[in-house]
């Protein structure tokens, strides 16, 4: 059984051209891996902290050299020797050696390096496809039974708006979902055509089309809705059917634009109270098909979310991501109180992977339904494509179907689909 040799971190620069931590850990018998880290722009109050420098004549403040020599300096000496895979025990001795709620001390995206690495080290070790690795760590941690069939469904990000471009839309994320019925090759090949023809109809209506940080288009328009007018007129212009072949999705992540306890979206004339607000989320839910709304509450407003999960969650996949954070005293909390029915899972806003795990477990346990997300800010790294399989999570959401930090993920489901799942 292998043992670590080497572990390091340096930085490498993210999808936003900011600096990210990359790692390598080399076992005793050769073995070598790579994992990279991502980050979020649009970060919720209930996130693991991330370590940045702060020294603004460096990368605007945003290198994270400090987080490197973490790993280099105090994590790696101690973990020389150690097999990867004791990722529970590893992770929960750095939890302790952090020893904040929020990874305060040692930072989120430090912690993280170091847990993907494990995982990925010990998959590369043991010679498995790395969902195959994790699939086996999750159902061996929680003594769970856990079979890999299926491709999580996609959720691709065609328009960007709030935080994630320089344009007049509130709402952060536009989705288009292929029926959960498809191959994953048939949904890619209907995401990527409907992709290029949004491009055709925007050009014609003169919109703009330059790219958000997820890849997807940016165009500037009086309203939310009339990018969701423009999506449909796409649908329907490539004869696919709403409701059979292809659903809508929203993340609204509404808390960047909830102030002083009003909703301001430019759909209305005036801020809204939240009575008013949550009536404006209802006829949209009526006007479009909508299957899946993401954080369209802001992060502190357990009782509306209750409120509203009552009333749409039959039909619509209420998803907390600001509200969850990926953390399992939130998520208890929302179970308990029935405040949405599904949890957006991102690993680097908990910090380790044990814990992304047990977020999915308690999911899995209340059937709560969960989707595996990139962040804004990514790199190559398909580590997370991996892990969704793995975990067979209900959906996926990795962006548009443009730019390489983008495509890395859906091109390495593809490959998953093509040739380990293909006639199974
Ligand atoms: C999101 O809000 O779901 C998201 C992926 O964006 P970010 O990474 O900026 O939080
Ligand atoms: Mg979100």
């Amino acid at each position: 059984m292998g043992k670590i040799k080497k572990l390091y971190a340096y930085e490498i620069i993210d999808s936003r051209g900011f600096p990210t931590l990359e790692g390598k850990a080399i076992l005793d018998n050769g073995v070598e891996v790579t994992s990279a880290i991502p980050a979020g722009t649009s970060i919720g109050k209930y996130e693991a902290l991330e370590i940045r420098d702060g020294e603004p004549a460096r990368f605007d403040g945003m290198g994270v050299t400090k987080a490197a020599s973490y790993i280099n300096d105090l994590i790696a000496p101690k973990l020389i020797g150690a097999s990867p895979t004791k990722q529970y025990e590893i992770d929960y001795w750095l939890i302790k050696a952090d020893g904040t709620a929020n990874k305060a001390k040692l930072g989120g995206n430090t912690v993280l390096l170091i847990s993907q690495l494990m995982v990925k080290a010990a998959a590369a070790e043991q010679k498995m496809p790395l969902f195959r690795y994790i699939n086996g760590l999750y159902q061996t941690l929680f003594k769970t039974k856990l079979d890999v069939e299926r491709i999580p469904s996609p959720i691709f990000n065609i328009i960007n708006g709030g935080k994630h471009a320089n344009n007049s839309l509130d709402f952060q994320e536009f989705q288009i979902i292929p029926s959960s019925s498809l191959s994953f090759a048939k949904s890619f090949e209907i995401a990527v055509e409907v992709f290029h023809e949004l491009k055709r109809v925007l050009l014609y209506r003169g919109a703009n089309v330059s790219g958000g940080e997820e890849g997807g288009y940016a165009p500037n328009f009086p309203t939310n809705q009339d990018a969701l007018e423009v999506i449909t007129e796409t649908v329907n212009q490539k004869n696919l059917k709403f409701g059979v072949d292809i659903f809508l999705g929203i993340d609204f992540a509404s808390s960047h634009f909830y102030k002083d306890e009003r909703y301001i979206v430019k759909d209305k004339p005036h801020p809204l109270k939240v009575e008013e607000y949550l009536q404006f989320i209802i006829e949209l839910s009526k006007n479009y098909t909508i299957l899946v709304m993401e954080d369209p509450l802001q992060e502190d407003d357990w009782e509306n979310w209750k409120k509203l999960n009552q009333l749409i969650s039959k039909q619509i996949y209420l998803v907390g991501d600001d509200l969850l954070a990926t953390n399992k005293t939130r998520l208890e909390r929302a179970v308990k109180d029935r405040a949405c029915s599904t949890v957006l899972v991102k690993p680097n806003q908990i910090g380790t992977i044990s814990e992304t795990l047990e977020v999915i477990d308690l999911a899995r346990k209340n059937n709560f339904n969960y989707i595996v997300s990139h962040r804004s800010g990514e790199t190559n790294d398909s580590f997370i494509a991996d892990f969704a399989v793995g975990v067979q999570s209900d959906f996926v959401k990795f962006g548009a179907t443009a730019r390489g930090e983008r495509v890395a993920k859906y091109n390495r489901l593809w490959q998953i689909e093509r040739e380990e799942l293909a006639n199974k």
